[in-house]
């Protein structure tokens, strides 16, 4: 198999180090922030993406009629990792999930609404699907619309929406048929100060907060359900497929971990080098090769997603994404090891050893392992569609 990429894609990953070295100041782009991907939570972070968008790199891959570049999904790839890596936020809500998804099913209203907005980076948005009984499970949703004269009547709950705090405009799955299961879904548009939404922050052990949300009486006027009545849950699984080159990004944890193997090659403890200790070393060794097995199924996965026509390379995101949070959470227990009590210090804390990464590390790696679906359900993935093992029961 090939992994290089094309003189063209580094070219391109050449520019993109560029304009991070010119732009990515520490107000936008901060590592020991952690990487909680796509949020534009402040005015210089929009003003960021609004960068990024005047070099024409938000909706590289969509069709040209709607202004994009029909560019490979490569290169949203190659820009993302790009920008995980100095902790910048990255492109995909907006982009992905939504422009996607309203290209390929919304109405013209709709298009025009939304898309050059996307393009230019003049909107935020939140994704609502999960609820306190729809995880995993996401077609268990049960947050209730109801038809009304002119549209729907939207009441009920969603809980852990990211960027409901700051967002503009509301992604939402509802049920709008309770006889049936996931083709009674269906999707929403709804700006985020609408009246009768109420946003409920979230704190979470990783620092960065999400939301609850709740609804009483909110009108969707029927323009705003997005394509066909009860086909919102194929569009969700079917946006997941689209959106798999931007889902999930491996440089942080690179980053981290090269970041452990400076430490251990410079630091002492009681008066002796770190880089002396058998164990320390057998340790990051083994780090560093698990660290070339995540990378390389990243690539592999990459590779198998830019097929022209292939089918979505589900098993292989399952494989990457089960194996690299997985890591991540390793690389985390590893700052906090090697930086003895000192680990135990706040990031930031003047004198922390690893600048106080550990702790924020070893805190914000179990959420990746959740979002985007949990490592069970990533296990359920190899094992019923890659092994061909039964459903569990
Ligand atoms: C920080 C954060 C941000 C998030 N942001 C968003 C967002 O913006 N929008 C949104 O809609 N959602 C968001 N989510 C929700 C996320 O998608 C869900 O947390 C995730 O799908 C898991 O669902 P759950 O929390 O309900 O856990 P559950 O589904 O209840 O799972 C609990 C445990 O049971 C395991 N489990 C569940 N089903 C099975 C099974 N069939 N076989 C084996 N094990 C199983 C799970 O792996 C997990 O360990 C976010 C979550 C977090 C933590």
């Amino acid at each position: 198999m090939d992994f290089e990429f094309s003189p063209e894609e580094q070219a391109f990953a050449r520019e993109v180090e560029a304009f991070l070295d010119e732009h990515a100041t520490p107000d936008v782009a901060d590592v020991l922030r952690e990487n909680m991907a796509q949020i534009v939570d402040t005015p210089e972070r929009r003003a960021f993406m609004k960068k990024l968008a005047d070099r024409g790199w938000l909706g590289m891959t969509w069709p040209k009629e709607y202004g994009g570049q029909e560019r490979e999904g490569v290169y949203e790839y190659i820009l993302n990792e790009a920008l995980a890596r100095r902790g910048a936020p990255q492109i995909g809500k907006g982009v992905g999930i939504i422009g996607k998804t309203l290209i390929r099913h919304g109405s013209d209203k709709l298009k025009e609404e939304f898309l050059p907005k996307i393009m230019n980076a003049e909107v935020e948005f939140a994704v609502g699907y999960s609820e306190p009984n729809a995880g995993s499970d996401a077609a268990n949703m049960q947050l209730r619309a109801e038809r009304v004269d002119g549209g729907f009547l939207l009441n009920g709950q969603k809980t852990w929406t990211t960027s409901a705090h700051f967002a503009d405009w509301y992604w939402v799955g509802a049920r709008t048929d309770t006889t049936k299961k996931h083709d009674g879904i269906s999707l929403f548009l709804i700006p985020m100060d609408h009246e009768g939404l109420e946003v409920r922050g979230l704190p979470t052990i990783g620092d960065e907060l999400t939301n609850e949300v709740f609804f009483n009486d909110v009108f969707v006027p029927e323009d705003y359900l997005v394509g066909e009545l009860g086909a919102g849950f194929r569009y969700i699984s079917e946006a997941l497929d689209l959106e798999r080159f931007t889902m999930f990004t491996y440089s942080p944890t690179e980053q981290r971990l090269e970041e452990v193997i400076e430490y251990v090659k410079e630091a002492e403890c009681d008066g002796e080098p770190l880089r002396a200790d058998p164990h320390l070393r057998q340790k990051v060794a083994q780090l560093a090769t698990h660290a070339e097995v995540a990378r390389v199924l990243g690539l592999r996965f990459v590779h198998a997603a830019r097929k022209v026509d292939a089918k979505p390379p589900t098993v292989e995101a399952s494989q990457y994404k089960l194996f690299a949070t997985t890591l991540s959470q390793r690389v985390g227990n590893a700052m906090v090891d090697v930086a003895g009590p000192g680990g135990q210090l706040r990031v930031r804390t003047e004198g922390a050893p690893l600048r106080g990464r550990g702790d924020m590390s070893y805190r914000y790696s179990v959420i990746d392992t959740i979002g985007g679906g949990a490592s069970e359900i990533q296990k359920n993935i190899i094992a019923r569609r890659g092994l061909g093992l039964p459903r569990n029961f």
